[in-house]
């Protein structure tokens, strides 16, 4: 387990102090000018040296993120977008950083702007988030007055100005490049890839977007070393991670551990176990529903990290881990994913627009059992259709939990259908909707 001393968030739960007095005491805003006065490419180094992964569900490497910047942008503004919108179901890891550490991300989004030349950073936050919003404002405005941020910040000659923009609850505004238009003004819908961002984000100008989490751990990374924090973990998934953990467990949390510490570690030792005990769990989505499930078997053995679960053909994402015990109907958890998808795709490509629809169909046909259990494999080849072939990760993520749901509980599904048939008296097709 993660020793206290190895913690970036010591005031995850709101036990101290949140304003800029307790975050001092803390540790926060200590010195920030000697780290400013490293230069951008000691920064940028150091943190491509702590070998940490976006945390908002990609992993892409964050120190590769921020030497994307151009060195010399025509004229042009660069720009730091922090994401904010944090949205994904079971995911709730950054409302907590917003709660309780503002001031380590406000110091974290200073010394990420200044190493990629950006005078100006705007952070998105889940329109939802309102009290989370005002803590940060308040944080703003004693950054601002202290000096800390504004103008010649931290009295290291660099300007620096810091502004929140509230979403209106659409959970494709988390998507950055949907981010960005939203921010601009438009509606909120995802942009071809490439250009990325750094070449062309925010009004056109280089930009980087970054998770709340992986810019709010860079501060202390720049005080530790990036050596320090890739030494914790494992190889290729270094450092420590927020993980909420919620569902069927006796004491739902979000809590700080390294990398590569068992799923079931996780569990038993910060969630206070599954409900009614370990034999009771039916399976966990490891990193908010945009991941497959993964049934009870594997989740004895597995380990939180990009590298485990993908072997295991699921993902880290955001960690945003959900645990369902053996009461859970698992096709109508799946289902209602589903729902969610279908309600959230931005209609703008074909393949998620009418493809959330066949799914989400289909899906509701199987919780019900009212089907032919080839529709099982036909559900699988929609998903096919669907996943890699849209604009934005949505499609995938629509894709995914049905694909794994099919993987590792297909006798549950051709169950239902069994059961549904005895009930109706059929032996041959099942009546069409
Ligand atoms: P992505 O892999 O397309 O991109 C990840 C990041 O790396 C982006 O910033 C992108 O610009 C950058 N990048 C990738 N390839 C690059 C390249 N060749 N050159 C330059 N930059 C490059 O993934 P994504 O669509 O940003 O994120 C998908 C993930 O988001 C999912 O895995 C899911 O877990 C997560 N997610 C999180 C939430 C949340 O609430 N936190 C909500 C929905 C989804
Ligand atoms: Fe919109 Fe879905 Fe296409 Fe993403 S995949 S751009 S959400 S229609």
């Amino acid at each position: 387990m993660l020793s206290d001393k190895d913690r970036i968030f010591t005031n995850i739960y709101g036990q101290n102090d949140w304003r800029l007095a307790g975050a001092r005491k803390r540790g926060d805003w200590d010195n920030t000018a000697a780290i400013l006065a490293r230069g951008r490419d000691a920064i940028v180094n150091e943190m491509k040296a702590s070998n940490l992964r976006g945390r908002g569900g990609a992993g892409f490497p964050t120190g590769l993120k921020w030497s994307f910047m151009p060195k010399n942008s025509d004229g042009r503004p660069a720009y730091l977008v922090i994401n904010g919108d944090e949205s994904e179901p079971g995911t709730c890891k950054d409302r907590e950083i917003l709660r309780h550490e503002p001031h380590k991300l406000i110091e974290s989004a200073l010394i990420a702007s200044f190493a990629m030349g950006a005078h100006t950073s705007y952070i998105y936050i889940r329109g939802e988030f309102f009290n989370e919003a005002r803590h940060l404002q308040i944080a703003i405005d004693e950054a601002y007055d202290a000096g800390l941020i504004g103008r010649n910040a931290c009295g290291s000659g660099w300007d620096f100005d810091f502004h929140i923009h509230r979403g209106a609850g659409a959970y494709i505004c988390g998507e950055e490049t949907a981010l960005l238009e939203s921010l601009e003004g438009k509606k909120g819908m995802p942009r071809m890839k490439p250009p990325f961002p750094a070449a062309m984000g925010l009004y056109g100008c280089p930009t980087t977007v970054n998770n709340v989490e992986s810019i709010a751990v860079a501060s202390t990374i720049l005080r530790r070393g990036g050596a320090w924090f890739s030494a914790l973990g494992r190889p290729n998934n270094a450092g420590t991670k927020l993980m909420a953990i919620s569902g069927h467990v006796n004491r739902p949390c979000v809590v700080e551990e390294e990398l590569g510490v068992p799923m079931r570690e996780i569990i038993e030792k910060h969630a206070g176990g599954v409900r009614g005990g370990w034999d009771n769990l039916l399976a966990v989505i490891p990193g908010g529903c945009s991941v497959p499930v993964l049934p009870a078997s594997t989740c004895a053995t597995v380990l939180m990290d990009y590298d485990s679960l993908r072997a295991e053909r699921s993902g880290l994402g955001t960690a945003g881990m959900i645990v369902m015990d053996k009461s859970t109907d698992i096709i109508r958890a799946i289902a209602r994913f589903s729902r969610f998808f279908k309600h959230e795709s931005c209609g703008q490509c074909t393949p998620c627009r009418e493809g959330t629809g066949w799914m989400m169909r289909m899906m509701y046909r199987m919780v019900e059992g009212r089907a032919e259990p080839e529709e099982i494999d036909m559900l699988d080849q929609v998903t096919r259709q669907v996943e890699g072939h849209t604009i934005c990760a949505l499609g995938d993520a629509a894709a995914w939990p049905i694909q794994g749901l099919i993987r590792h509980f297909r006798p549950e599904m051709e169950a239902r259908i069994a059961q549904y048939k005895q009930a109706h008296g059929l032996s041959g097709l099942a009546p069409t909707p």
